[in-house]
Order: structure tokens, then C-alpha cells, then sequence
């Protein structure tokens, strides 16, 4: 022991850790936020009240349900989850995209998707010490480049594919005889991430046991549940039984075990603020539409992309809209797909009209 020397954290922190920059959430109090896919909307009064009600009942001093089953039963009812499909609860769908990763992680796998597209593929993969290859999606309209995907397959052999459908930050769905034609020449698992499927009609969940090595992650949080951590996926038996091993035993605590189950039972005040988000984005296409500055780019999800057209817009845009108290994602400068894209998510009807009511005394 000397104490010239004490042991050093960068010694030991794996160099491609030490070379991560930790996720970063900007603060928002009190902003405008339609930077996150959030819900704009919360739970009318009488609902929160009978929801504290049970959550005064519960026993907190007792670890949860260990297998969540009752939730679970909820959810596969709720999605209408075949029932020879196995049913795996995470943490929010990050912990089980790190769960999946975990469980194949090796100095030589690769984990696969498509660029741009969810970062967190990219940063688990890293942090699992797997390698990570993104496919640049067409510059045009964001589809994938089969071709040049299919070879990536067959260079990289991936143990994993993910494809967010529809995809983060594109807003887009892919052609689904592109994701057939991947899942057929993928040696390993694929994996289709349904974070926005209240926002769009088409699913893969309908098609779970036509493909070995399909599975379909999904998530409550842009629904209108982001805080309480809840993601799911569906699948095979031969992959879930593994993954399950993983999981940590109590990962979904009991107050999110609660309030989920409370908040499907209520599934319909759900319906509705989805159908009013749907209604926005519509409303919302349409009216960023009439701006000359930027291309609005089709969404099937709740937040739209948008291109600006000179250099330098993008930034000018997202920090006057924050000058207004309006928060929005900046794009540009993590790609060069996204060179001058911004991103923003579909807000209640007062909410958007601010931000309408901000870009135009902005661009004129
Ligand atoms: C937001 C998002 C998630 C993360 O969902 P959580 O359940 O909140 O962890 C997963 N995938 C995609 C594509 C997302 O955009």
C-alpha cells in the first residue's frame, strides 16, 4: 500500500467507458417540453384519488411480486399477447434492451441497427463491451437501405438487430418487407421496438411465433406512463426463458406494479388522450407545413422531424423557441443524417399552439 499511489479509476474503467459521455437531460422546469415524447396530458382528479388510495394500501416494507404476475396478466390482456408467447417486464424497455444485450454480450458480437435511430442500442451495446454497427438509413426519406443492410448482416453476423417501428427520431415505419427480409437473413435475434405503438396502427405483436427469431419490445412510458418505468417483451419461449434468467428478481417495483395495473383497468381515459394526440399531430403537420424554413417530414409517432433549409436555422429555432420557454430536441450535430434536424414532440392543443404561436414570431 502507499499512499503515492492510490489505486486510479481510469486504470480500471474500460477506455471505451471512459470515452462515453453520460446521458444527457437538459433541465425543464417550468418549460414548454416537447423534447421528450411525453403525454402532455395527466389524470383527472377523481382518478388520482382513488389511484392514491390504493397506494396507501400498499405494503412497502414488503418486496414486490417478484414475477409481477397480476400486471402481467393485465398487459398480455391489454395488448392482446398470444398466450403461447412469453411475457418479460423491465424497468422501462432500456433495462431490457440491456437485458437482451446482456445475455449475448461477448468481445466478438455485435449488436446491429440502423443510423440514426434510439441511442440507447448503441450505448448498452458499448456498455456490455459488444460491438455496435449502425446502418445509415436512406438520406432521402429515412427508409432502410436493404441491400447495404443485408450485407452488414452477412459481414457483421449481429446477435442482435434492433428496429424501432416506428423509428426514433425519423418518426418513420419501415417497409415491412424489408424487416421480413432482415429477420430472415439475421443469424441471430431481432428484435422490434414498439415504443410508439399508440401512435400508429401497425404492429408486429400480431405476428410473434411466425418468426423463431422475432421479438417485440414495448413500452408504457410514451403512452402517458413515463414515470413509472414499465417496458415489456414478447416472444419465443427459447429467447424469454434466457432473458428471464437475467432480469433482476424485484426489477419492477410495487408501486409501479400498482399504478400500471390501475392505470390499464382505466385503459379508456388512455385511448382517449392518444386519439388527442393523434388529432394534434394531424393539426400540427399541417401547420408546420406553411413555414418555408424547414421540411416537415411524415410521422407515424408522436413527435415530428424537421430539416431546416440554410445552415445555422436549426439552432437558431431551437434556441429562440428556448429564449421563449419552449423546450424541443436539437438534432443537428449528432449526425450528419440529422445536419440541421429538430425534433419535436406533439404537445396538448395549447401547448402547440405556443409553439406555432413562437416559430412564427421567430422566423416571421
Ligand atoms: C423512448 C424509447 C424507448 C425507451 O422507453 P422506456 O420504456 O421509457 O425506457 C425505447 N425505444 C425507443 C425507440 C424509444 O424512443
Amino acid at each position: 500500500m502507499s499512499a503515492q499511489n492510490p489505486p486510479k479509476a481510469s486504470d480500471w474503467i474500460r477506455t471505451e467507458i471512459q470515452s462515453l459521455s453520460a446521458y444527457h437531460v437538459p433541465p425543464s422546469t417550468g418549460m414548454v417540453k416537447l423534447d421528450a415524447m411525453e403525454n402532455p396530458y395527466n389524470w383527472p382528479e377523481d382518478l388520482r384519488r382513488q389511484w392514491a388510495g390504493l397506494l396507501a394500501k400498499t405494503d412497502v416494507n414488503r418486496y414486490p411480486d417478484p414475477s409481477a404476475s397480476a400486471l402481467k396478466q393485465r398487459l398480455r390482456h391489454a395488448m392482446e399477447i398470444a398466450d403461447d408467447m412469453q411475457l418479460i417486464l423491465g424497468n422501462g424497455s432500456d433495462e431490457l434492451i440491456q437485458i437482451i444485450a446482456m445475455a449475448m454480450a461477448g468481445p466478438e458480437r455485435t449488436v446491429m441497427s440502423v443510423e440514426p435511430s434510439f441511442v440507447m442500442y448503441r450505448m448498452i451495446a458499448v456498455f456490455c463491451g459488444m460491438h455496435y454497427v449502425g446502418v445509415p438509413l436512406s438520406e432521402k426519406d429515412f427508409s432502410i437501405n436493404l441491400e447495404q443492410m443485408l450485407a452488414a448482416i452477412e459481414q457483421h453476423q449481429p446477435a442482435v438487430i434492433f428496429l424501432a417501428y416506428p423509428n426514433n427520431p425519423t418518426a418513420n415505419l419501415f417497409d415491412d418487407d424489408a424487416i421480413e427480409k432482415i429477420i430472415h437473413a439475421a443469424p441471430g435475434l431481432v428484435v422490434i421496438d414498439e415504443a410508439y405503438a399508440p401512435f400508429t396502427d401497425n404492429s408486429y405483436l400480431s405476428k410473434l411465433g411466425q418468426y423463431p427469431n422475432m421479438v417485440v419490445m414495448r413500452t408504457v412510458s410514451k403512452m402517458g406512463l413515463a414515470g413509472l418505468r414499465l417496458g415489456l417483451l414478447a416472444g419465443p419461449a427459447a429467447w424469454l426463458d434466457e432473458f428471464e434468467k437475467i432480469r433482476l428478481p424485484y426489477n419492477i417495483n410495487v408501486l409501479t406494479q400498482k399504478s400500471a395495473d390501475f392505470a390499464l383497468e382505466h385503459h379508456q381515459l388512455f385511448d382517449d388522450q392518444t386519439s388527442r394526440i393523434r388529432q394534434q399531430r394531424v393539426r400540427l403537420l399541417k401547420d408546420l407545413g406553411q413555414f418555408d424554413d424547414f421540411e416537415v417530414y411524415p410521422s407515424d409517432a408522436n413527435f415530428i422531424l424537421l430539416r431546416c433549409a440554410q445552415a445555422g436555422q436549426a439552432e437558431k429555432i431551437f434556441t429562440g423557441l428556448k429564449q421563449q420557454n419552449i423546450l424541443i430536441k436539437m438534432l443537428h450535430g449528432s449526425q450528419p443524417v440529422l445536419n440541421e434536424c429538430l425534433r419535436i414532440t406533439v404537445g396538448s392543443a395549447e401547448e402547440n399552439d405556443q409553439l406555432l404561436n413562437a416559430l412564427s414570431s421567430l422566423l416571421g
